[in-house]
């Protein structure tokens, strides 16, 4: 007897692996397996979400009305040029649906987010990934190498999701000037809030002036929102409008919608808050640094510790110290930074760590 069956292209597809919750255990532990932002709601923004809530008989704002109009303000682009979705990796989906089909390539750096290979999957397009150069960062030469007839999306993550290094201003705009004008170049930029780099690219900046250039942004990381899934694209109007058009309806929910404007409008908090995480940040890097790692440039809310065939022992070290981090096994282990007492840990963990192993 015959059964129904899936698209034969959904068996190749890896299943997305969420960060582990703290290890249980006697002392406090802590969660630093997906990039989670360890600060409350922004202020007002929970008073705003708990009225929302008031209205859940009701279906959202299709249009996502309000949202786009302050984006739209705020980045100083016109609303028929965003697109929004629960959380930027719905974004991605919609934007690869639109795009790609069966025969299709899509080219992106590897190792980075692993959502890639699974939202490119499941349009039947092929993967075509290009390893990361010496220090974790993209090799856009060669990105465009690998560009062929065939490719319809090149996905650029920075920083890039799990080592951290960003892509330089000067770097993409060569890449892009020379990347067919056919071929759409997704700028992820999960993590912007939380560059220093002065040399970094700015999506946004890039997409005005070409026109197949997106920008990804969220509201799960440096707001704070990753329970709520809200993210958008920024684009041409005419990608803009395909992604709507493979949008599900109603996929941002009215709770999402109104905690994402009121975080909006908390800017003097959110900018304080990314401070502190990147002060951190730069503590955990210079102490893990003088201690002997060797840990590429993190731009983002996370450190990378590139381990190798050591990832999953490390990763069972942070554990007992009830820390839980997101290990890629036989490649590194991805750490969050998270408030002063975890990052102590860490700290403490590696340094153990380099005591005993050399
Ligand atoms: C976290 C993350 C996202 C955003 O995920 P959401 O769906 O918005 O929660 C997108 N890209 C990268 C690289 C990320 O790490």
């Amino acid at each position: 007897m015959s059964t129904p069956r899936p698209r034969p292209a959904l068996a190749a597809i890896p299943g997305y692996k969420a960060g582990e919750p703290p290890p249980a255990g006697a002392e406090t532990s802590y969660k630093l397996s997906s990039n989670e932002n360890p600060y409350p709601p922004l202020p007002g923004v929970l008073d705003t979400v708990t009225a929302a809530a008031g209205e859940m008989n009701r279906y959202p704002d299709m249009g996502v009305r309000a949202l786009h109009a302050a984006l739209a303000e705020r980045l100083g682009v016109p609303t028929d040029q965003i697109a929004s979705g629960a959380g930027s990796v719905a974004v991605l989906y919609h934007l690869l649906q639109a795009m790609c089909a069966e025969g299709d390539e899509v080219v992106y750096a590897w190792r980075s987010f692993e959502a890639y290979p699974i939202a490119v999957g499941v349009t039947g397009a092929a993967s075509v990934r290009v390893p990361l150069d010496s220090d974790a960062r993209h090799d856009l030469i060669a990105m465009r190498a690998a560009i062929t007839d065939a490719t319809k999306v090149v996905l650029v993550c920075t920083p890039n999701n799990p080592t951290g290094p960003v892509v330089h201003r000067d770097e993409l705009t060569s890449f892009i000037e020379d990347v067919p004008p056919d071929v759409l170049v997704v700028i992820d930029e999960a993590y912007r809030e939380f560059v220093t780099d002065p040399d970094t690219v700015d999506g946004l900046d890039l997409m005005r002036r070409r026109d197949n250039v997106v920008v990804l942004r969220t509201f799960s990381k440096a707001y704070g929102l990753a329970g709520l899934r809200v993210g958008y694209a920024v684009g041409p109007a005419a990608v803009a409008e395909a992604i709507r058009k493979c949008s599900l309806p109603f996929g941002v929910s009215v709770v999402a919608q109104a905690a994402a404007v009121a975080s909006l409008d908390a800017e003097v908090e959110l900018a304080q808050r990314v401070k502190e995480l990147v002060v951190e940040r730069e503590r955990v890097w210079r102490g893990l640094t003088d201690n002997g790692w060797a840990i590429p440039r993190p731009e983002g809310n996370f450190v990378w510790f590139g381990l190798g065939a050591e990832t999953s022992d490390f990763a069972a070290a942070c554990d007992a110290a009830g820390l839980s981090v997101r290990p890629f096994p036989g490649e590194g282990a991805r750490v969050t930074i998270g408030d002063v007492e975890a990052n102590d840990r860490v700290l403490q963990v590696a340094s153990r760590w380099r005591a005993e192993r050399g």
